[in-house]
């Protein structure tokens, strides 16, 4: 078989990440990658470094739209540079109850998926934008889509189920779980010996967690929407409803209209709370860390509360699981933050998760447990772009 090169597409709410894999004879390999960041602020960047890291194109243009950002992309993967696409693969969140399954996109897929918008608020538009403009710019090239609930579709139904009239979950209210083709990918990078037990922790800006059984999830924390579960980087993660209502309640003092009251607190749930709410200071683990330093007492107890939070469903997976023969960290603060790793496994020994200070002293992947520690610790970077070719050379049958 000749090469297939495959343009993978991962966008998030300010930036458009897209990498090309070349596949032949079950190789994979990725050619080069780049981002165009900052849309819609004056610090935007455009680069593209090729596998070796070497910058290839390194510009700052003015990126006042997506539909910029994305045209300066789709004109560099047209030009002569770079080997044209034969497929591309999108990630894209969740497309709600009736789009469950990775596949070839459609236009009539991609309005099924935006159809179901609130379930994934901050990450649907812009995945749906791109998926119609890789449509237009790319034609009669295949594009396919691949969810994170994808690896999350063998929850039993217990853990699905949202404890909520039947009307609502007629309307496909229930737990998706997210960040499921990083969860994916950590499970491909320890095949053949993926261990029984398994719980993988993904801690970046946006954090979840899941307990995996033999390779299938079995529980994970986030819900309908990426906002439910660990308090993460700006979002609230599991909060009692309370809460929400008498937010609620005080923005409709002074609000016109239902709808208008329900953005706002959708505003306050997921772009204001979480790290950056506590901490009145920043969403971002290093500049936390950095405060702690200064003894911001702020700053600490956002990030108590973080690994905190944490703990605790680590605690309640071993008990789901019945016990745990190995803990993964990933995500950004999971590969890179030392102190987090630390603070989290603290007090987890009588689960036998034992560190070892040393081992953990590291960023990127790396074995952290102790050697007599009964549940083996590592730091797996994901593999999510790679995940997500595997998931287009299988549907295209090659
Ligand atoms: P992600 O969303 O996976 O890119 O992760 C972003 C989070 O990782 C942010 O909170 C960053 O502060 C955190 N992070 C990245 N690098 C480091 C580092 N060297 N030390 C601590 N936290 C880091």
């Amino acid at each position: 078989m000749s090469s297939l090169p495959v343009l993978v597409l991962n966008s998030g709410s300010s930036s458009i990440k897209f990498s090309v894999y070349e596949s032949a004879h079950g190789d994979r390999s990725k050619l080069f990658e780049g981002a165009v960041d900052g849309i819609g602020t004056d610090l935007g960047k455009f680069w593209i470094k090729d596998a070796a890291g070497k910058k290839l194109v390194d510009q700052t243009p003015a990126l006042p739209t997506r539909a910029v950002a994305f045209a300066l992309v789709a004109s560099a993967l047209h030009s002569s540079d770079f080997p044209a696409p034969q497929a591309i693969g999108h990630r894209m969140v969740s497309g709600g109850p009736t789009v469950q399954e990775n596949q070839r996109i459609t236009p009539e897929l991609i309005d099924e998926m935006e159809s179901y918008t609130a379930f994934a608020p901050l990450h649907t538009p812009i995945a749906i934008y791109i998926m119609r403009e890789a449509l237009r710019l790319f034609p009669g090239i295949p594009n396919f889509v691949c969810l994170d609930t994808y690896f999350h579709r063998t929850m039993p139904e217990v853990a699905k189920h949202m404890p909520i009239p039947d009307e609502y979950t007629e309307m496909g209210v229930r737990r998706y779980g997210a960040h499921g083709v990083s969860y994916e990918s950590i499970v491909y990078q320890l095949e053949p010996k993926v261990p029984e037990k398994l719980i993988v922790a993904h801690l970046g800006n946006g954090a979840s967690i899941s307990a995996i059984r033999n390779g299938q999830c079995l529980d994970t924390s986030m819900g309908l929407t990426p906002t439910g579960g660990i308090i993460s980087g700006t979002r609230t993660g599991d909060i009692d409803p309370g809460v929400l209502l008498f937010i609620l309640r005080k923005i409709a003092e002074t609000t016109e209209s239902a709808t208008a009251a329900a953005d706002q607190l959708e505003i306050v749930a997921s772009k204001k709370a979480g790290l950056l709410g506590v901490s009145g200071l920043s969403n971002d683990m290093r500049d936390l860390r950095e405060a702690i330093k200064t003894g911001n007492a702020k700053a600490r107890l956002a990030v108590d509360k973080f690994t905190w939070t944490i703990a605790k469903w680590i605690g309640s997976f071993v008990a789901e699981l019945g016990g745990l023969d190995m803990l993964v960290f990933t995500g950004g603060i999971g590969e890179n933050d030392i102190a987090s790793r630390a603070e989290i496994c603290a007090g987890l020994g009588a689960l036998g998760i034992v560190l070892d200070p040393a081992r953990n002293n590291t960023r990127g992947e790396a074995v952290i447990s102790a050697e007599n520690s009964p549940v083996t610790v590592r730091v797996i970077p994901p593999a999510e772009d790679l995940m997500i070719v595997n998931h287009v050379i299988r549907l295209m049958g090659k």
